[in-house]
């Protein structure tokens, strides 16, 4: 049989051999690829005049090798990190609390001086005076040194209240006129000049001289018009214990317990408080020692009815020290009220 060369054929091998180049040319650098089985140039199935139309043949791919990778040694197998523990949570040290300064001692008060002077029964002036009675021209005259030099006089439950009745703080210049046992003169001679400066005095009150009406002392009535002025306050100078036939004052007798004491002088005391207190409808706070006689055993009976006391021993209070208990001067004609005050 003849062989005939087919066009188609032709066209296959140029189509065949372009492919062959195409990859040998792509892949210079890589293995060649497995040798194409060659085709056979005989076709003897096909009719003469019959076309035959092949099937584009695909060019077979041929898996490329991959190349050997070298093999990469295993990765270490990282070290098991064991997390250290956290640290236990230290409580915050407490800061240290700093020393407390030394509370610094408390500054001793100024002193507040108190005068306190004494007078008993005044005279009109041009009478002989006694170391117990001064004329109404030394008292005038002891008033007006007084107010000219600053002073202000005070009354015992102001200087309990800690202020001027008024309700002024207490002034600096502290003076307290005293009045003992409650001469009829402390109404008639003393206030108008009492009144003439503005001053005032705290009266202590014999009760038993008053309720049997011994010649010379004030009335209930008479002390009712003082208490009125405003210039006095009235306090015990004892009931019946000022000075009589084995008594001075709320000293103890020769001999005396203490109990028997307690009741004697105890019930005296409040007796000239009550009656006090009675007839003039005002609180009694103020005792004056007849003859300045005090005794220890009187201290609770004295802090129970009053806040101020006065003795006649002589010098100046500080009244920072208390109230009970304050010296006071005795004014003459010889020794006056600026002598003790300055
Ligand atoms: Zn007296």
């Amino acid at each position: 049989m003849q062989k005939r060369f087919s066009p188609f054929f032709a066209l296959l091998c140029v189509l065949a051999l372009l492919i062959g180049c195409t990859a040998a040319s792509s892949t210079a650098d890589e293995p060649s690829p497995p040798p194409q089985p060659e085709q056979s140039n005989t076709q003897d199935t096909a009719p003469e005049n019959i076309p035959v139309i092949l099937p584009e043949i695909e060019p077979e791919v041929v898996p490329q090798p991959k190349p050997e990778l070298e093999p990469q040694p295993e990765p270490e197998p990282e070290p098991e990190v064991i997390p250290e523990p956290e640290p236990e949570p230290q409580p915050a040290p407490e800061p240290e609390p700093e020393p407390e300064p030394e509370p610094e001692p408390e500054p001793e008060p100024a002193p507040k001086l108190l005068t306190t002077l004494m007078y008993h029964d005044f005279i009109e002036s041009g009478t002989p005076p006694t170391d117990w009675v001064v004329t109404a021209e030394t008292f005038r005259e002891d008033l007006q040194w007084l107010k000219g030099n600053g002073y202000t006089t005070v009354l015992p439950r102001e200087l309990a209240a800690g202020q001027l009745d008024n309700g002024e703080p207490l002034p600096e210049k502290l003076v307290m006129l005293t009045f003992d046992d409650g001469y009829t003169s402390n109404l008639t001679i003393a206030l108008p000049i009492l009144q003439e400066f503005g001053a005032k005095a705290a009266v202590a009150l014999i009760g038993h001289h008053i309720d049997t009406g011994e010649p010379g002392f004030l009335t209930w009535e008479q002390c009712r018009t003082m208490q009125a002025s405003g210039c006095f306050e009235f306090g015990s100078h004892t009931y019946d214990h000022h000075i009589r036939e084995g008594i001075t004052g709320v000293a103890r007798l020769d001999g005396e317990a203490q109990d028997a004491y307690t009741v004697r002088i105890g019930e005296d005391i409040a007796k000239s408080v009550e009656v006090i207190e009675a007839q003039l409808g005002a609180n009694v706070n103020y005792f004056a020692y007849p003859l300045g006689k005090v005794d220890p055993w009187a201290n609770d009976i004295m802090a129970e009815h009053f806040t101020v006391t006065v003795t006649s021993k002589t010098g100046k209070a500080d009244i920072n020290d208390g109230l009970y208990r304050l010296p006071r001067y005795n004014v003459t004609e010889n020794e006056r009220a600026a002598l003790f005050v300055k």
